[in-house]
């Protein structure tokens, strides 16, 4: 692929900080991490940020801090990566989705309210509802957090796509209008540990939790010991500093230090990054203007990180359209992408029970979007070149 969707940029100095950490005492469960997990959660605001080896694991630490579990119930959008969905599976729930907004791409809050409506009525209400920041763009986030707050859920923000970008001047990641906020530091994603996430709360309790989950279900805080009579006061916790105990089944989803000295190096650059393809974002916005295409909508209030550029095509009811100038782009090298098929229409989630039909609006943006190539290091000229290739494709 002469031009690829994405690119990690990784710069002597961050190969410098991972070299510092392999030279340290510690490899993992060293400093660098509760380093890397202050400066996330002062960027954006929060109080605590718990760092996990993805995404994925701080979605599933999350879940189970939240008490979801089997005949518990967990909403998404069906236009994400399925692990926005699969946190609930590990914890033994169901799986439900919400359809996105035509213009957005996002969770349709509508969508979210009148569904809601209808399962109080029917006493099956979600525990936990995942709204996802599409390509970047924040949710409707503050509509969602008044609704938990009338029906009772409680909401993790899966905010893998939008470190760096804030709604109404409130930083991604800040959980003002949610109970755990989500990012992720794979290497397409906004800033890259290599493989690496994290789940950022204001929630002091939440956060032990989860840092507990990410370690086995263990607890060294003498607090917390039920073995052992007495509490943190107690002389005979006091005289064991070996002591631990296993509380909970957690796992071990540790980041290694090496992991976070890269993600702390990359940290750095957010500002720049975003600002970079935003300016990437508004000259496709630019040129791709009179195409037989729909360009990204971004809301008043938002900034988005822009993680993804997608456009969408006409809608020809099977996506022949979309396959064809797929595959024409790739055969001139640009590296473009599918984000993403619905996740109710992969097999394993058809088992349960899904169909096509069920979601008609992500089914529509399904087989009607493309990504084009966009990443900090993408240079004009290469841009153009995806422009000019895009023209003739139609
Ligand atoms: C990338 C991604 C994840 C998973 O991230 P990992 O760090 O690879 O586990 C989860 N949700 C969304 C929306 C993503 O794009």
């Amino acid at each position: 692929m002469k031009i690829p969707y994405g690119r990690q940029e990784v710069t002597s100095d961050d190969v410098s900080a991972v070299v510092e950490v392999l030279n340290s005492d510690y490899l993992t469960q060293g400093p660098v991490i509760p380093r890397f997990e202050r400066a996330v959660a002062g960027h954006t605001g929060a109080k605590q940020g718990v760092a996990a080896n993805s995404a994925t694991s701080a979605l599933h630490i999350a879940c189970l801090a939240l008490d979801l579990g089997p005949n518990d119930l967990l909403w998404t959008v069906p236009n994400t990566f399925v692990a926005s969905a699969n946190c609930a599976r590990y914890c033994g729930a169901d799986v439900d989705f919400v359809d996105i907004d035509p213009l957005t791409w996002n969770l349709s809050t509508v969508a979210l309210e009148r569904k809601l409506e209808f399962a109080a009525q029917r006493g099956r209400l979600p525990k936990i509802v995942v709204p996802v920041h599409f390509s970047g763009q924040p949710t409707e986030q503050e509509r969602i957090w008044e609704l938990a707050s009338r029906y009772g859920f409680s909401v993790i923000e899966d905010a893998s796509h939008s470190i760096g970008a804030s709604r109404s001047m409130e930083a991604v990641g800040s959980c003002r209008w949610s109970d755990v906020t989500i990012f992720s530091f794979h290497p397409v994603k906004i800033v890259t540990s290599a493989e690496g996430g994290m789940a950022l709360t204001n929630d002091d309790s939440l956060a032990k939790r989860m840092s507990e989950f990410r370690t086995h279900g263990i607890t060294r805080d003498p607090s917390r010991f039920t073995n052992l009579p007495g509490d943190g006061a107690d002389p005979e916790a006091a005289d064991i500093p070996w002591y631990y105990e296993q509380q909970e089944l957690g796992y071990n989803y540790r980041m290694s230090d090496l992991h976070a000295a890269l993600g702390l190096s990359q940290l750095s650059r957010l500002t720049a990054y975003v600002e970079r393809r935003n300016r990437l974002a508004a000259r496709y916005d630019e040129r791709l203007a009179g195409l037989p295409v729909q360009l990204p909508t971004i809301g008043q209030e938002n900034v988005s990180a822009f993680h993804l550029y997608v456009v969408r095509l006409a809608d020809d009811a099977s996506g022949a359209l979309r396959n064809r100038v797929f595959r024409d782009l790739r055969r001139r090298g640009i590296g473009v992408n599918v984000h993403y098929i619905p996740v109710h229409l992969h097999p394993y989630y058809r088992t349960l029970g899904f169909r096509p039909g069920d979601f008609p609006e992500s089914e529509a943006y399904g087989r009607t979007a493309i990504t084009l190539p966009l990443f900090p290091a993408l240079t004009e000229e290469q841009q153009d070149l995806v422009i000019q290739a895009v023209t003739e494709a139609l």
